[in-house]
């Protein structure tokens, strides 16, 4: 028997300015909760950061990629063919130990008072998602959320249940930003993001917000530059909520637009 979470198609905010899309992991989130799953409990890190390496170099796609990181997570808790790392294991082990940046509650305020939605766009899983979500920023807990859903077995193993199996993204992202790209008038969407898992919607921001790492680990920054794909760097969302708010509050659309050309420029 498996249990198989229902994917449902993510509500769409129609007449609305201004839209907020964002990752989650590692964007919200101080560190990413799949790695820290992936290093703790499955392959380590020195193997989950080659097959990363795969993926840039495009021998292996994410989806994939990260199918094999999930999967060891299962296999490597076997104890005589019995299944320890169970999803509710693995959900509560990441919910006591990822963080959320602690700006990004006032930041939604900050939104919902302005009537701009938030949305999280993410290629982990949802359960997971809310149980962090739940015991961190219990407030925010009906914040709409896309992402992929999870499997469960009787035998206490399970697997990732993508959104879009037929994506090399497992959850292709820029399905998220299509729906207001393509209205008209068009909202402003601004995109947060860090990653590999962003690449794929980092095209279809008005706004494209890159996480900053002080690792200098920036995998959607170097793609950006690669691709001449305009974006600003961000540490917080205090920083990029002062950052909106110029453009939420322009008095004019002519004043709106030149500050967003003159915030991201082209890329040289
Ligand atoms: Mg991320």
């Amino acid at each position: 028997m498996s249990q198989e979470s229902p994917i449902t198609e993510p509500v769409i905010y129609h007449g609305k300015k201004f839209i907020v899309l964002s990752d989650w992991d590692g964007t919200i989130t101080t560190q990413d909760s799949n790695d820290f799953v992936t290093d703790t409990y499955g392959m380590g890190l020195p193997d989950r950061v080659a097959l990363n390496q795969s993926v840039r170099k495009g021998q292996d796609n994410f989806r994939d990629a990260f199918r094999k990181m999930l999967v060891s997570v299962v296999e490597n808790g076997k104890v005589e063919g019995k299944v320890t790392h169970t999803f509710e294991f693995c959900k509560n082990a990441v919910a006591n130990n990822i963080k959320v940046d602690d700006t990004f509650k006032a930041f939604y305020e900050f939104c919902a008072a302005n009537d701009i939605p938030v949305v999280v766009v993410s290629s982990g899983m949802a359960p997971i998602i809310r149980a962090v979500l739940h015991k961190h920023l219990a407030s925010l807990d009906g914040i709409q959320i896309i992402s992929n859903e999870v499997k469960t077995y009787d035998d206490g193993s399970w697997e990732i249940q993508y959104r879009h199996p037929e994506s090399g993204f497992g959850h292709d992202k820029s399905k998220a930003i299509a729906p207001y790209t393509s209205m008209q008038p068009a909202p402003i969407v601004f995109f947060f993001g860090d990653g590999v898992s962003d690449l794929s919607a980092a095209r279809g921001a008005t706004c494209l917000f890159v996480k900053y790492k002080p690792n200098g680990e920036n995998e959607l920054m170097e793609y950006c530059i690669i691709n001449k794909i305009k974006h600003r760097l961000f540490q917080s969302f205090e920083e990029a909520q002062g950052l909106m708010k110029l453009i939420i509050f322009a008095e004019t659309e002519e004043e709106r637009q030149s500050i967003i050309a003159r915030e991201w420029p082209e890329v040289a």
